[in-house]
């Protein structure tokens, strides 16, 4: 497993691991897959290409090392993932410009935003762990309750490439504030800075094997990993049909699974919305070049104001400069991958051919080629259509008018997700109506991704199983447990 000298390669200045990292050591495999860089197509490097020995070797490893995790008490744990926030936050700018070369993410948003949410999950989950975590003990007939978190095993994670730090950070962080080792697996569009963190985990003395990190494809590595007796919990974050075919997988050993997949969120404009509000707050949903599961990617707006709304939306999606993410004025940078680029331009060149107007974008930008997707907006779709119910994940909104409130929630909720959702009104009561109504595990009234970890965070119908946030993160990775004791 060791045949091919792997080491390490230069992306953005920074010196980056390319092999896995599993029981605190680096280990490379006998192949490898190239990664290359959105931006401009430049090559960074060949990553490791992991499949069922290593996921063996990582699993045996995160089991090996779970007694002493576990066993150790709860503020040493927090102290050490306090140690990574640190040095997360002293090599902030090495992650996010490493992850914007990798995944072509803004540099901008990945260092004001993402980079310090990374170091954010850690200290969080570290402070929930030791200060919130508790369940008042009740009586029973005098009997006394009491219920606790116990550390459940390893845990193997599976995460996207749209934000790939902070998506993988979301969950090993409260996996190893509840006692729980890691495996995980990371996009192979996207292996960069989880290794980075390796490097981190080992430097803030987290114990070996606790952390283990194993690259590679998700139909070698990721379904060897899922299909793992040795797990005892399986966190995903992705597609629909991958998380059926892992929740397939994870049925021979009745291992428990966490999914957070996509959407096809509504961005409801009611007719008392301040319509500049609801055009900014609309521009918003291009964020991340769309690439956001969370997104309100359907603009449903009342038909009294769609006409003067459509005017401010347009002519504020026209002053977003697109252009390469490392300049600080770009607004929209590249796709993720080729793959992905031609995907979203097969969505939108069918919803032409179905009869759907393309009223802004709808190619490569004619400047940048590449994979720079124009912002899109697509009018006059079918209902049922394609465009209207499968996601995109690219800058592709649509835009349908409603006469009735009624009407805005057949169509918000005319689909087989249930993410998210924004509504805009100036009337608190009107919204209330609507949001009560809504099916979606998060709904922002006038406002967009505001996120507190707080919170509960997950998909209603095919959108997602189970919420994570607080201590619904700790239900999932924890054995939670009820002891009763006799007066
Ligand atoms: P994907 O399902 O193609 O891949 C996600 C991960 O799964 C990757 O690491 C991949 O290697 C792995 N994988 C693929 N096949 C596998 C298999 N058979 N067994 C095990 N692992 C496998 O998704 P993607 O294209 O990387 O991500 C985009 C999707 O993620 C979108 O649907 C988006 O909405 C969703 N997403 C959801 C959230 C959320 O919190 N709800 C957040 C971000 C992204």
């Amino acid at each position: 497993m060791t045949s091919i000298d792997l080491a390490d390669v230069t992306v953005a200045g920074v010196s980056v691991d390319t092999r896995h990292y599993i029981g605190g050591r680096r280990v490379a495999s006998e192949t490898t897959f190239a990664n290359t860089s959105p931006i401009d197509g430049s090559e960074l490097g060949n990553i490791a290409r992991g499949g069922a020995d290593e996921i063996d070797l990582a699993v045996a490893a995160a089991r090996d090392a779970f007694p002493a995790w576990a066993a150790m008490p709860t503020a040493e744990r927090a102290a050490i993932l306090n140690r990574i926030a640190d040095l997360v936050e002293e090599r902030l700018p090495e992650l996010a410009n490493v992850e914007t070369m990798d995944n072509g993410g803004l540099l901008r948003s990945n260092l004001r935003g993402v980079m310090p949410r990374v170091a954010h999950n850690f200290r969080f989950f570290a402070d929930w762990a030791v200060n919130q975590l508790r369940h008042d003990d009740f009586e029973t007939r005098g009997h006394t309750n009491h219920v606790s978190w116990d550390p459940s095993g390893v845990a193997g994670l599976i995460t996207p490439w749209n934000a790939p730090l902070m998506l993988a950070t979301w969950k090993i962080a409260p996996a190893l504030a509840a006692g729980d080792t890691v495996v995980l697996k990371p996009a192979e569009w996207t292996p960069l800075t989880a290794s980075l963190l390796a490097d981190i985990c080992a430097d803030a003395g987290l114990p070996d094997g606790v952390f283990n990190l194993v690259q590679g494809f998700g139909r070698e590595a990721g379904a060897a990993l899922v299909a793992h007796p040795g797990l005892r919990r399986i966190s995903f974050t992705g597609s629909v049909p991958t998380a059926k075919s892992i929740a397939r997988a994870a049925a021979d050993n009745l291992t428990p699974c966490s999914f957070e997949l996509g959407g096809k969120s509504p961005c409801i404009v009611l007719a008392d919305a301040d319509i500049e509000l609801a055009a900014a707050l609309a521009v918003e949903q291009y964020d991340n070049a769309g690439q956001v599961c969370l997104s309100g990617t359907r603009l449903l707006v009342h038909e009294s104001i769609a006409d003067d709304f459509a005017a401010a939306f347009q002519a504020k999606a026209a002053s977003l400069r697109q252009g390469d993410p490392r300049d600080p004025d770009t607004d929209i940078g590249p796709q993720v991958h080729a793959v992905h680029f031609d995907r979203i331009k097969g969505f939108v060149d069918r919803a032409e051919a179905d009869g759907a107007s393309i009223l802004m974008g709808g190619t490569a930008n004619a400047d940048l080629g590449g994979l720079y997707f124009t912002p899109t907006l697509v009018g006059d779709a079918a209902r049922g259509s394609e465009i209207l119910t499968q996601e995109v994940f690219g800058p592709v909104l649509t835009m349908q008018r409603f006469a009735t409130d009624e009407e805005a929630l057949e169509l918000a909720n005319g689909t087989e997700f249930g993410l998210a959702a924004v509504v805009v009104s100036g009337d608190r009561a009107h919204a209330a109506a609507i949001t009560e109504r809504l099916v979606a595990g998060t709904i922002w009234v006038n406002c967009f991704f505001v996120r507190d970890l707080r919170a509960p965070f997950g998909g209603s119908k095919k959108s997602g199983v189970g919420r994570e946030g607080g201590t619904w993160s700790f239900d999932f990775y924890a054995d939670v447990k009820n002891t009763v004791v006799a007066p």
